[in-house]
């Protein structure tokens, strides 16, 4: 069997591989609650909060599908025409030197294009009072997070040439495997590394929250040495917790918007869902699926790359070849903009089954309402997106499905 077969028969070994995990650790059986009741939450919800949500995502959207499409049409110019590979010639004849400015200009490019669209975002989001940052705040995050992705992409990218450079046969095992062993490396030290370098994290302060907190992990039999409070009121009036980070470097954090602006029984109704993450280890499943689907990936690279009417219109040889680097992200985006309703399917059953256990662990289904009524309005949330959009891009289930579940767990029926 030669290599090709391999890596044919690799990357089929991946995907059911994908999909086994997708089927074991994703609630696909508990179906979102029936619309007549959504509808009905629809029309409890102040009418002034749901326009104004409506209003700001339809401000939104210009710049976001924009933004979307010129991404998507610069990459396409760039790696399926000879542009591309001409541009990362220009950086001399060193491969590295091709590979790290080369892969920086590229992505430069595409960046300075988005730019003004970025900073159109921002001034919607400041026109709508939901953005606390000036210019120069705004910059610094822009950077850092430049940065920061330069940094990964530089890791990846010489990653990838390096040791396609080494073993040019077997290049795409390895390079599956350390694309596998780099996603679930990047989940464990992103809380550590990554996190802080945009945000400040504190323990909350002693007090009746905190006990209270504390003791409902406990009761949920998750332990939780700290409940983070991160600094997001310096860049946003949005409320909002998450879980991040795996074992060790395993967190529960609130933003400091959440703390200071909602009442305890919503904060522990917020923290009660992200309990339920850290309980049924979503961010392990997010990881694994991650894994997978970039070894998949790189599978698909090297199977492509025999492609020679495709590497001819992006003016290279050999996927191997640091010219390429253009038509590699060209795939990339693709593949992106393909997965992203696969993602969001998975990521909205993981996160109804967040708020399930939300619901189980609090027994108080109204303060979990209240509390998704005083996100949705204060985030200006689209309570009732359109359906394209909620199916392509809504990574939780919409506010009125969330508000829908809650009143069918009080009526008795979850
Ligand atoms: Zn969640």
């Amino acid at each position: 069997m030669g290599t090709r077969s391999w890596a044919a028969l690799t990357l089929a070994a991946l995907i059911v591989a994908v999909i086994v995990v997708a089927i074991i650790r994703v609630p696909w059986t508990s179906p979102p609650a029936p619309r007549a009741d959504q509808l009905a939450a629809l029309g409890d919800l102040p009418a002034d909060a749901v326009a104004r949500g409506r209003e700001f995502h339809a401000a939104l959207r210009p710049g976001a599908y924009g933004g979307l499409v010129l991404g998507l049409i610069i990459a396409l110019i760039l790696g399926l025409t000879p542009l591309g590979a001409r541009i990362v010639a220009l950086m001399g004849g060193n491969w590295w030197l091709r590979v790290l400015v080369g892969g920086f200009v590229i992505v430069l490019i595409g960046e300075v294009i988005a730019l003004p669209l970025a900073a159109w975002r921002e001034t919607v989001l400041r026109r709508y009072g939901l953005s606390t940052q000036t210019w120069s705040t705004w910059t610094v995050d822009l950077l850092k997070g430049y940065a920061v992705a330069a940094v990964i992409g530089a890791i990846a990218l010489l990653g990838f040439f390096g040791v396609a450079r080494l073993a040019p046969r077997w290049w795409w095992a390895w390079v599956a495997a350390g694309a596998a062993g780099l996603v679930v490396l990047f989940s464990f030290v992103f809380p550590v590394l990554v996190e802080p370098i945009f945000n400040r994290f504190t323990p909350m302060e002693a007090g009746p929250l905190r006990s209270s907190l504390i003791a409902l992990a406990e009761r949920d039999g998750v332990p939780v040495r700290d409940v983070l409070v991160a600094d997001a009121s310096r860049r946003t009036t949005a409320l909002n917790a998450y879980v991040s980070g795996l074992g060790p470097t395993r967190r529960i954090v609130v933003y400091d918007t959440l703390v200071r602006d909602a009442p305890p029984a919503e904060v522990e109704a917020v923290v009660a869902h992200e309990l339920g993450h850290a309980k049924d280890a979503d961010v392990l499943t997010g990881t694994l699926i991650g894994a997978l689907g970039a070894a998949a990936a790189v599978c698909v690279v090297f199977l492509v790359g025999s492609w020679t009417g495709l590497l001819r219109r992006a003016g290279v040889d050999s996927v191997t070849d640091p010219r390429a680097i253009a038509l590699l992200l060209a795939l990339a985006t693709l593949a992106g903009l393909a997965s992203a309703p696969i993602q969001n399917a998975v990521s909205r059953r993981i996160e109804a089954r967040a708020d399930a256990h939300a619901l189980e662990l609090t027994q108080d289904p109204s303060s979990v309402e209240t509390m998704e009524q005083r996100l949705a309005t204060t985030n200006l949330a689209d309570v009732d997106p359109p359906r394209l959009e909620y199916v392509m891009f809504a990574s939780h289930p919409s506010v009125v499905e969330r508000m829908a579940a809650a009143r069918a767990f009080a009526r008795g029926e979850r």
